[in-house]
């Protein structure tokens, strides 16, 4: 690591502490027969406590700067792959797991919402999600209806679980010190927890948050070119801001249009 020059584009903070390192596997809940995927090895801190604890570790990591670092750590039960998680397809990555996986990562800024999103709605595998985020974003996710930090991000965790905020880690863990503090976040997936299509209960969700100062009224005939008048005689309180409606609120609404729309198309 002597010559290595930390990269902000990639937000490479990296942890040292073997407590804290060792905490984190904790949280994540990681015993011998699991399977487990890291996003952003670093220099592999995290991945050898992981690779201690698991059967298996695959690990993705960006930055082929540290490919040196990462190889030198040879254990028999990791894989690493150097590459952009984001574009590799979500089908792959599952195909690299024989069974269901657990997600463990300390997550640059840049990308903690996409990964959230790509797992969730894309992965069959994906049974366990444990990541480090900045303490805003941690705020967001286990966010609930009515207050400022809820938003598409604590619907789109809540509709896959309840996501709780695991521990408090202070900037001064990280190496180089970041500009704020982080959290542990962890979620449990629970696929087909609500009955409703997923794909139209994210398309709803994301229009009806589009603009926060926005009834869901607005925003939803805008985006789909519905008709005011015909949307309010559906039961629901189309006057109201998504920041107002609970998880299962939304997936009542996304029945309601999906109804709606049907019966659209059959007129
Ligand atoms: N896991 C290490 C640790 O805890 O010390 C490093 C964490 S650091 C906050 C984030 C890591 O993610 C960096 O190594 C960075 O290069 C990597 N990274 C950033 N963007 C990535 C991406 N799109 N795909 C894979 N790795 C990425």
């Amino acid at each position: 690591m002597k010559d290595f020059v930390f990269k902000k584009r990639f937000g490479q903070n990296f942890l040292t502490d073997k407590n804290l390192l060792r905490g984190i596997c904790a949280d994540a809940c990681i015993d011998k027969d699991d399977e487990v995927l890291e996003i952003g090895p670093g220099a592999g801190a995290l991945t050898r406590e992981l690779c201690d604890f698991a059967k298996k570790v695959v690990a993705i990591e960006i930055d082929k700067d540290l490919k040196p670092v990462l190889e030198n750590i040879k254990l028999n039960n990791l894989t690493l792959i150097f590459d952009d998680v984001l574009n590799i397809e979500t089908s792959k990555i599952d195909d690299m797991f024989e069974k269901e996986f657990k997600l463990v990562a300390n997550l640059p800024y840049y990308i903690t919402t996409p990964i959230i999103f790509k797992f969730l709605r894309e992965s069959k595998k994906v049974s366990n999600i444990t990541i480090m985020v900045q303490k805003e974003v941690a705020q967001r996710i286990v966010a609930k209806a009515g207050t400022k930090d809820y938003g598409l991000l604590s619907v789109g965790c809540a509709f896959f679980g309840e996501p709780r905020i695991l521990r408090n880690v202070s900037r001064k863990m990280f190496y180089p010190v970041p500009e704020v503090d982080s959290c542990v976040v962890g979620l449990r997936v629970e696929r087909g927890k609500f009955d409703v299509d997923s794909s139209l209960f994210y398309n709803i969700t994301k229009t009806c948050f589009k603009s926060r100062r926005k009834t869901i009224l607005n925003n939803l005939a805008e985006a789909f070119n519905f008709e005011k008048n015909k949307l309010v005689s559906l039961p629901f309180d189309f006057s109201r801001r998504a920041e107002e409606l609970s998880i299962e609120e939304f997936v009542i609404l996304t029945k309601l249009i999906a109804k709606f729309s049907e019966a659209g198309k059959n007129r």
